[in-house]
Parts: C-alpha cells; structure tokens; sequence
C-alpha cells in the first residue's frame, strides 16, 4: 500500500508521491479534542493542519456573535490558503467533533511552496474553493431560513465524520447561526420531535439524515459542485471512500500537546 493510501487527510493523499515523501518527515500528528481552539483569530498562523478524522468550525465575528462560515474535516487543510508566514488567521478554528490531524510549520509549508508547482496550484485551488465557499455562506444567510441553515451545517458535519457527535452547547448553535438561543431550542426540538437528532449533554449526532436532509437548503452540496471541474476531485471528496485506511499509531514523527484551549 502507497503512502499516500495510509493517509486519511484527502488534501494530502492527492498529492504526487515525491512532494508526500518530503513532506510527511515534517508532519506532526496532534489530538483534535473538543472545543480545542487551532487557530486564533487575529493571531499569526504557525501550522497548517491537515484533518484526518473529526471536524473544525471556522467562525468570524459580528455584533458579538462568533458566526460559522465554513466546516473543515479530512477533505482539506487548514490554514493553507496562503503560504505567506506573517499572515494572520482571519478565522476562529475550534474543534466540533473530536479527532486527530497532521500538522506542518508554516515555515517548512512556505519553503516547499516555494519549490514546488503543484503545491502552488494546491494553494491556488484552496483559495478559489474558500473565496466560493463564503460567497454561497454570504448568499446563504440573506435567502435562506434559520432552519434551513441549521441542517445544512449538521449535514456538514455529518459529512466528515458521522460516528461521533457534534460538540456544542445551546448557545454557541445560537452564536454560530446568529440567533436567539430559544430559536435553536425550537428548532432543534422539532427535530427531535421526529427523531431526527439527539442532544445530550452538549453532544448532537443525526439519527436520520434523511429528515434532516430534507429540512436544508442546498448550498452544502456547492463546493462537491465547485470542483468537479478541477484536477484532484477526491481532495474535496467529503464522502470519499479514497482515503479511508488508518494511520498506523506510531507514524507520528513526535506527538504534539494539545494546542490552545478555551473559546
Ligand atoms: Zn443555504
């Protein structure tokens, strides 16, 4: 089996074999607990992080509220939208459902830009893929209904790792959608009015997604859309079953503390 099989990261597995091999000496394996903070906002990006299981809520701020704006699971990279070590995180990245990733300094992540055209156009692509990504969000919030948006984003998540539940408190659903948090506990409960989801203790997993399904808007079906044109459509596969062998426990170079804690 090829390296790039062993790779649960989607991103990482659709890259040439040489440019693998330099890379995967200067990857780091860390834990992605549950509400772990891996990227600040505001603050200077010093990883790039390749999830390989759970996923990652990147949200912004407005009028106080931490809005989400994009989902991250194995399918991509985070932080990699630019190879630039100065730049600073425009997002807030916490962690939703619990899983490890493979992390890379920006510096090493920088150098093999620099010498790489393929890594390049890697970065190109995530741009295009991010600048789309928030133009549906923006679109999203001005057409679609609260209800609407809510399942999209369980789908979202679901989509990257369905087997462990969604991390959240009442009130950061209402935070991240933007509304009051009796909304979220009107609409939560219809879904579980049918059987839908189930939320204990801070934890949401899907029970039928299709009920869920048919309660969302559209737009989380976009980006699968928004690439089919491009080179390596498995990179943004999230429901790809290329990458789905296990990382042998000891591939991990060091292992890593957790990174930032607290929201
Ligand atoms: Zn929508």
């Amino acid at each position: 089996m090829s390296l790039a099989r062993i790779i649960q990261n989607g991103y990482l597995s659709n890259l040439e074999a040489g440019l693998l091999d330099r890379l995967l000496p200067l990857l780091r394996r860390i834990e992605l607990r549950s509400k772990t903070v891996v990227q600040r906002m505001g603050a200077p990006i010093t990883h790039v992080l390749f999830p390989c299981s759970g996923a990652i809520s990147l949200t912004t701020s407005a009028g106080g509220a931490s809005i989400q704006c994009a989902v991250i699971g194995r399918e991509g990279i985070l932080g990699g939208w630019i190879a630039n070590e100065s730049v600073r995180s425009p997002y807030h990245a916490i962690v939703r459902i619990e899983g490890f990733g493979l992390e890379l300094p920006m510096a090493e992540f920088c150098r093999a830009t620099a010498t790489s055209h393929e890594l390049r156009g890697q970065v190109a692509r995530e741009n295009y893929l991010q600048m789309a990504a928030m133009s549906q969000i923006v679109a999203c919030h001005a057409k679609h209904s609260t209800e609407q948006r809510m399942c999209r984003w369980l789908l979202e998540y679901e989509d990257r790792n369905s087997d462990r539940p969604i991390v959240i408190k009442q009130e950061e659903f209402a935070d991240m959608l933007g509304v009051q948090r009796t909304t979220v506990t009107l609409l939560v409960g219809r879904l579980q009015g049918v059987g839908a989801v189930e939320w204990r203790r801070g934890r949401l997993r899907i029970l039928h997604r299709d009920v869920v399904q048919s309660r969302a808007c559209a737009c989380c079906r976009s980006r699968s859309l928004l690439t089919a044109g491009l080179p390596d459509q498995n990179a943004a596969g999230l429901t790809s079953s290329s990458f789905t062998a296990t990382v042998p426990p000891n591939f991990s170079v060091t292992s890593s503390p957790v990174i930032q804690h607290g929201v």
